[in-house]
């Protein structure tokens, strides 16, 4: 038995959403808004497996730089803060660089800014248009403002400043809310991977080394 308009499109999962479709085949005729509506689905259907594999490269390169950010833990200068910045459409890297404000001596030298400017000087401009930014920790105002100002189509962050709040000073403003009051547009996303993220943080070699810092959370 054929089946209605109605049930085919409870079928198709379109139930709560079918009265566009419904309206398109009063209008153009039911074989076309059946056209139509598989036609949606396969673009939905598409646009699903994009999501997962944008999701399981994100967690990959997450874990990457947070695997490269954990090589200074047995260093002198331990951070818990590491950046890469990546073609957005190949995945090739850029730069990839580490919080370097105490090995510096430059209070701006995070991992954030410090990538952006060593990325722009290898690419001899100021534009990082083309480019994704993934940072074990969510960027701070300041990094966040130079991530517009370069132009990186996304950032991608691991711990939150939250998280980091629990052993260092932070500026409590969510680097989404920078992005949404600029005139740049940059897409936020995070925390991804965000346990192995903040075991950086509570490494005891990192925990011994928060002591000395003079941003430390106080005790
Ligand atoms: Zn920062």
């Amino acid at each position: 038995m054929a089946l209605s308009r109605r049930d085919f499109l409870k079928q198709s999962g379109y139930a709560g959403g079918a009265s566009g479709v419904l309206l398109s085949a009063q209008r153009i005729g039911w074989a076309e808004a059946v056209d139509v509506l598989r036609s949606t689905m396969v673009r939905k259907s598409e646009a699903g497996t994009a999501k997962t594999n944008t999701a399981t490269i994100d967690a990959e390169r997450m874990r990457s730089i947070a695997a490269y950010t954990a090589l200074t833990l047995e260093t002198p200068n331990p951070v818990p803060f590491g950046a890469d910045i990546v073609n957005t459409k190949t995945g090739e890297r850029l730069m990839r660089g580490y919080n370097a404000v105490g090995a510096e001596h430059d209070p701006s030298a995070h991992a954030e800014t410090r990538c952006i400017r060593l990325a722009c000087q290898k690419l001899q401009g100021f534009s990082l248009r083309g480019y994704t930014l993934y940072t074990t920790c969510e960027p701070c105002p300041m990094c966040m403002a130079c991530a517009l100002w370069a132009g990186l189509d996304r950032v991608v962050y691991g711990a939150t400043i939250a998280d980091a709040n629990r052993f260092t000073l932070q500026i409590q403003i969510p680097a989404s809310e920078v992005a949404k009051r600029s005139d740049m547009t940059c897409i936020v996303d995070g925390p991804i991977e965000q346990e192995v993220c903040v075991t950086l943080f509570t490494h005891p070699n990192m925990q011994k080394a928060f002591r000395t810092w003079s941003s430390r959370r106080g005790e």
